[in-house]
């Protein structure tokens, strides 16, 4: 008896992990876990997984819970450390880190650690927010090689910025830039993130870091994730709580916005801001109930919206309702809202429950988890 509840296809999730691999058979998988597996629920999805090479977050804290939950394989912290503390707690946990700036390699010197730590290098070659900078890094790079707390030879990475733009020349210059600055360096390396995975080839080297298409969702504005063969992992639900007859001339919701333009019926569906579905919403953002795409009409609620069901519409309460997944692509509802799938999925609230399922099982599902909060 769950009002909102987000479905996980552990199916699908493995589907596109295939998918991964298809596209890059020689690279290893670096599966990207934050934000809750974003937002899919960190256990499940780690253990879903279990075929990765290593699993990425972006805090310390993260990959502690999967380490206190029984998860031995590397994990990466993306973010890095940020004070002298998380050190030991990296060593003794045998996490592996990005390092970017002088702040993170003077700590590393001066700390005293049971153990080294395997740190990857982070390279800025455009992105200009992370990462040591052309200029700053031969001098970097030989204090680091030098450094005891770190296992060598360190590992080498760097990020795109526009790599879900695949016309523009700027992901094949960083890719450029990249091979320039590593090449005499004995590190393995990883450039790709899901866009570089599915569009630019070069950029697939010693180890990739999916994210997004894992769970089933395009990186690209305008491109579904089914035109990549990926399949979503994510039916958020909920159902119909009322439905009413509205008049032509009739307004609905929080500041009366929405005037009927005709007579019609309105669903009212158990969903809002609360659950994380944003209230930013437009009218006109649609809703699949009993098949039909409907368009949300009047404001997002804390906990619910209302839709136009249309003139003579049968539906009645307790029918479900789809925000989207299964038959409404994530990818269209966030471009209506003005928003990115990473940004729906990753916001729903503690609320929202996650069941995970098996599309080869008719539900209810076999397996249910709280999400870790
Ligand atoms: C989030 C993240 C990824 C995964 O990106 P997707 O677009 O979700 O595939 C890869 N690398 C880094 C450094 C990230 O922060």
């Amino acid at each position: 008896m769950n009002t909102v509840t987000a479905s996980i296809d552990l199916d699908a999730l493995q589907h596109n992990f295939a998918v991964v691999r298809r596209h890059a058979p020689h690279s290893k998988i670096i599966a990207v876990l934050k934000a809750n597996a974003y937002g899919h629920g960190l256990l499940p999805v780690a253990h879903a997984l279990a075929r990765a090479d290593a699993y990425a977050v972006a805090r310390v804290e993260e990959a502690l819970v999967l380490r206190a939950n029984g998860i031995t394989k590397p994990i990466l912290v993306l973010g890095g450390f940020f004070s002298a503390e998380a050190l030991p707690l990296l060593a003794a946990h045998d996490l592996q880190t990005t390092i970017h700036t002088r702040e993170q390699l003077a700590l590393l010197e001066q700390a005293h650690l049971p153990a080294p730590i395997k740190v990857w290098l982070k390279l800025d070659t455009g992105m200009n927010r992370l990462g040591m900078r052309a200029e700053e890094l031969p001098a970097f790079i030989e204090r680091l090689t030098r450094c005891k707390n770190v296992v060598q030879p360190f590992n080498l990475m760097t990020h795109f910025s526009q790599s879900d733009e695949q016309d523009g020349p700027a992901t094949q210059l960083q890719i450029a830039e990249f091979n320039r600055l590593t090449a005499h360096l004995p590190g393995e390396r990883a450039m790709a993130n899901s866009a570089g995975i599915l569009a630019w080839p070069d950029s697939r080297s010693d180890w990739i870091r999916p994210g997004i298409m894992l769970y089933g969702a395009s990186p690209f504005g305008g491109q579904l994730a089914s035109e990549h063969d990926l399949r979503p992992v994510m039916t958020l639900k909920s159902q119909l709580i009322a439905t009413r007859a509205c008049k032509q001339g009739e307004n609905v919701g929080y500041g009366g916005h929405w005037v009927a333009p005709h007579d019609t019926i309105l669903g009212v569906i158990a969903v809002g801001y609360g659950d994380g579905y944003p209230r930013m919403a437009p009218e006109g953002t649609p809703v699949l109930v009993n098949g039909r795409r409907v368009p949300i009409v009047g404001r997002v609620s804390m906990d619910m919206i209302t839709v136009d069901l249309g003139p003579g519409a049968r539906d009645k309460s307790g029918d479900e309702a789809i925000l989207w997944g299964d038959g409404l692509p994530v990818e269209q509802v966030a471009e209506k809202i003005g928003t990115i799938p990473y940004e729906l999925l990753t916001r729903l609230t503690a609320r929202v429950f996650i069941k995970l399922s098996r599309a080869g099982e008719q539900a209810p599902s076999l397996i249910e988890a709280r999400r870790v909060a």
